[in-house]
């Protein structure tokens, strides 16, 4: 069974002395090799992304939710970094276990889990999980009794993905009742989390729920237990580092004030922020229609990756720009455009609800879709046989000198002196020709 989860391929990074992640964008177009769709990481990017959420927030230590982002070198550059892992499946659990890390750097936050995917946790070594209704604890008890748990509470934002309206309990008087429930089941309830739901725009949120976590660490100290830990998920915008400066002067405030004790452990589980925008996608078109609609020029424009690829969420940061060849001097007038993805399913039409303005295309250019690194190739599909884009990952010379010698990474995961227009490997099937069952029939 162990295939299923390992089946992504990875290709070695190419070592950059002084080549920008363009540089080598360009050159897999301009040399004529690359047909197929790509990504690529560029791995100073993510390295930035971390350090910066640490320099912002030093008292909240990090555990990287893989969800958006699980693809190898990505993981190893967070291994390097001495971060830990936010889980939600055993799949997640295995990637991580499989590249040596520690079990007690992963927690495996998800509310509702079968006692298969408890016992395969327990066995693996997490400790740490989450819960947030009494049949969970039920199932806790019988299946992950020594399980240290943090009960999730809900906490309502300004977002674009509301977590709440699936996980988290009520912070009153539905998490009191379940605190009293763990106690009396003899499980150990170390800490509350909650996630203010993905791309946030109300930083207000994160200090509401730490007002939250307070008032539960206090009914636990009053009730005579002690609880540990705070989680503040994620849910970090990722459109600019910035983002994250002014709501970590409200979570860093709001720690001080309300979890003064350094010894309280305050964790967070940032997944878009950290990955989104190291990766940029690079999309070829595969064709152009245009024709008059209503009196009005229609420019449809067919690519070869879509919402069931990993076009699914677009978002405003990653509007495609078309790319410009050097031989062109100019892309020309933009004009409105509908971009549809490879399948036959006309739902797959890709960011549907934003007016598209590009040059003039034609069969064969390209498009560009920066900061395509969260939740693309996770929530792909493999819907019609349609194949992922591969990855080309990029590094700098400094970065891979301070990297390069750390435990996870094998020597040939890196390049030196690459040629910048080598294709990635073909993701089109192997060509198979001997079969003949119809015509023995
Ligand atoms: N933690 C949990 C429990 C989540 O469900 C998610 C996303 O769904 C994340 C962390 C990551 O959130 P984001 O990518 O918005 O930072």
């Amino acid at each position: 069974m162990e295939g299923r989860f390992d089946k992504y391929p990875t290709s070695p990074a190419f070592v950059l002395s002084d080549k920008s992640s363009e540089d080598v964008g360009r050159a897999m177009i301009e040399g004529g090799l690359q047909k197929q769709p790509f990504f690529i990481f560029n791995m100073d990017e993510a390295f930035r992304r971390i350090q910066h959420f640490k320099d912002m927030m030093p008292r909240v230590k990090i555990f990287y939710a893989m969800k958006c982002n699980d693809t190898e070198m990505m993981l190893k550059l967070a291994i390097s970094q001495g971060i830990g892992f936010d889980c939600a499946s055993p799949g997640e659990i295995y990637k991580l276990r499989k590249l040596n890390v520690c079990p007690t750097r992963i927690i495996y936050a998800m509310t509702s889990k079968t006692p298969e995917q408890m016992a395969y946790a327990r066995k693996s070594g997490v400790r740490h999980t989450t819960f947030d209704t009494s049949y969970e604890l039920k199932k806790l008890v019988e299946h992950w009794p020594d399980a240290r748990l943090l009960i999730r509470i809900r906490v309502d934002s300004v977002c674009k993905v509301a977590l709440g309206d699936k996980f988290g309990c009520d912070f009153d008087k539905e998490a009191i009742d379940l605190l009293e429930e763990a106690a009396s089941l003899g499980l150990k309830v170390v800490g509350v989390a909650f996630h203010v739901g993905s791309i946030c725009s109300s930083p207000e949120s994160y200090v509401t729920g730490l007002q939250h976590a307070r008032a539960l660490f206090d009914h636990e100290a009053t009730a005579g237990r002690e609880m540990k830990i705070v989680d503040i998920g994620g849910g970090f915008l990722s459109e600019r580092t910035d983002c994250i400066d002014q709501v970590s002067k409200l979570i860093t405030a709001a720690v001080a004030e309300l979890f003064p004790d350094p010894s309280i452990q305050i964790i967070s589980e940032p997944g878009r922020y950290i990955s989104d925008s190291s990766f940029t996608m690079y999309c070829s078109i595969n064709n152009v229609r245009r024709s008059i609609k209503d009196g009005k020029q229609m420019n449809m424009i067919y690519i070869d990756d879509g919402v069931y690829g990993c076009l699914r969420d677009v978002e405003k940061w990653h509007y495609p720009k078309k790319f410009k060849r050097s031989t062109e001097n100019d892309t020309g007038p933009l004009e409105e455009a509908t971009l549809w993805g490879p399948s036959c399913d006309s739902e797959d039409r890709i960011m549907q609800d934003y007016t598209i303005l590009l040059p003039r295309c034609v069969a064969l250019d390209w498009l560009i879709f920066p900061g395509s690194g969260a939740y693309t190739i996770t929530v792909s599909t493999r819907f019609s046989c349609l194949e992922i884009p591969l990855i080309r990952s990029v590094v700098s010379l400094e970065l891979w000198n301070r990297i390069k010698d750390n435990e996870v990474f094998a020597a040939n995961d890196f390049i030196l002196n690459p040629d910048l227009s080598t294709p990635l490997p073909s993701t089109s099937p192997p060509l198979l020709q001997n079969h003949t069952l119809y015509e023995r029939q």
